[in-house]
């Protein structure tokens, strides 16, 4: 059986996926986004090891918080580069009725991964910016990784919420907005598109790990400019 690497588990979130949810934060992440809140998920090495069974022996325990709506989400780092241990842990979990949804940054696309996906009853997409330049600057990838694998989530029907991390100067724009939009309407697995803010509770996390916090420059966005870009969106 794989084993997993894990760099934490929240037992009980509500901000990863619909309804109540168990959260798998996997270890190790082939970007180096500059919003990225989780820095000490970055490393391929470490974490803790798991096998799909005895993570799905823990999420057992709280399926009777899950409800209709909830279930188990994997996140990281990038959950897509253990895709053999995501496709066993939602098998098993599926098995077991457990609701499934991986939050990715949609940059690791290969059979392993379209395997997992087949397990996967959502996927939350982070669209970070509307734009190559600012992808491959702040990101550490090509805009048309995110817009391929969106592709293969479109074409495989998976139910999809598209993320978006609002950055005052950056992204904090109508055109962003539009952009979402835009895919929403180009792609009809999206369902949802959630407007998150930038926040910089994380810089600890940088200093204590003696790592520089890239937008430490850039201001948390107010109620209000978040007011006013939700209002635009469609879904
Ligand atoms: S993909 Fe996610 S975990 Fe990786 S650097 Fe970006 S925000 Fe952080």
């Amino acid at each position: 059986m794989t084993i997993g690497k894990i760099n934490s588990i929240q037992s009980l979130g509500a901000l990863d996926g619909p309804g109540i949810r168990f959260v798998v934060f996997m270890q190790g992440c082939n970007l180096r986004c500059g919003c990225c809140h989780n820095p000490e998920t970055w490393a391929l090495e470490g974490g803790d090891e798991y096998t799909p069974v005895a993570i799905l022996e823990k999420v057992k325990r709280f399926k009777s918080y899950f409800g209709s709506k909830g279930g188990i989400t994997v996140s990281g780092g990038e959950p897509l580069l253990q895709a053999d241990f995501v496709y066993e842990l939602f098998s098993l979990c599926h098995d077991e009725g457990i609701n499934t949804c991986i939050d990715t940054s949609g940059s690791v696309l290969n059979d392993k991964v379209i395997k997992a996906l087949s397990v996967t009853d959502r996927v939350l997409l982070d669209i970070k910016y509307d734009n190559d330049e600012d992808y491959l600057k702040f990101v550490g990838c090509s805009i048309e990784k995110p817009i391929a694998f969106l592709k293969s989530l479109n074409k495989m029907k998976i139910p999809t919420t598209i993320r978006n991390v609002v950055i005052p100067s950056l992204n904090d724009n109508e055109d962003s907005i539009e952009y979402l939009n835009g895919l929403a309407n180009q792609f009809g697995c999206i369902d949802k598109i959630e407007l998150l803010p930038f926040k910089k509770i994380c810089k600890v996390k940088y200093d204590d790990m003696k790592l520089h916090f890239k937008f430490d420059h850039i201001n948390e966005p107010n109620k209000e400019l978040m007011q006013k870009l939700n209002s635009k969106i469609i879904l």
